[in-house]
């Protein structure tokens, strides 16, 4: 799923400031399950801009809402219950959301609420660990599962980069070195010679560096 996070109260407060009516978007996919945009941290959230605002002298109100998805066209329409009763959205989908509000209503304000991190899952209670960059082209089938696009510090393909101590990256004893994971789980299911094979150099405008990326499919478009 998409991890995100909240952005601070103050970050928040300084976008909405010229506004008197907020809608409160949260989104009922990826952020809810994460903790960062369901509809309890969408009653938080208008909870402190009324009380930030306050603060600083300012009268505002705020609506409520949630969609259950922020990604979707078909669900963005429901936007329009709401229409009269506020002058500004601070969505807290990730920003797939904030992007379709912004396409699909070209007049209506809409601010991020949240910073979308990475694509993740929850490894523990509250713990959110990043485990693919989305480059378009996976190579799980070479590396035991492991990404090294997005779990190596460096992206490497080719194995590690030689900095690696017991196992941990030499970017911080915190972080697991995926290459020594990738070449002892490959041992582990008998394929340990996969870390022979030199892979070749990589393209990567699969990964966003040619340019925003579409998906098309024949047998679902009408
Ligand atoms: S190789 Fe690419 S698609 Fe596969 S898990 Fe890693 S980043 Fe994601
Ligand atoms: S120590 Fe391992 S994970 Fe860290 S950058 Fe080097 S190869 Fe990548």
């Amino acid at each position: 799923m998409i991890i995100a996070e909240r952005k601070p109260i103050n970050e928040i407060l300084g976008m909405v400031r010229d506004a008197e009516k907020i809608l409160v978007l949260g989104c009922r996919g990826c952020v809810t399950v994460c903790s960062a945009g369901g509809d309890r941290e969408v009653e938080i959230l208008a909870s402190l801009i009324r009380l930030g605002m306050q603060k600083q002298g300012k009268k505002v109100e705020t609506v409520e809402g949630s969609l259950v998805r922020q990604c979707d066209k078909e669900y963005i329409d429901e936007i329009d219950q709401w229409t009269g009763q506020y002058d500004a959205i601070v969505s807290m989908a990730c920003g797939v959301g904030v992007n379709f509000i912004a396409n699909l209503r070209p007049t209506v304000k809409v601010y991020p609420g949240v910073n979308t991190s990475f694509l993740g899952g929850s490894a523990d209670q509250g713990v959110w660990t990043e485990q693919c960059a989305g480059c378009g082209n996976c190579v799980l089938h070479l590396t035991g599962g492991l990404c090294p696009v997005a779990r190596c510090a460096k992206s490497l393909m080719n194995g590690p980069c030689g900095g690696s101590v017991n196992g941990r990256c030499e970017i911080h004893q915190d972080v697991e070195c995926i290459w020594q994971s990738i070449h002892d789980r490959l041992g582990r299911i008998g394929n340990a010679d996969a870390m022979h094979t030199i892979a070749p150099i990589r393209d990567w405008s699969t990964a966003g560096h040619g340019g925003p990326r579409k998906v098309l499919r024949d047998d679902l478009t009408v």
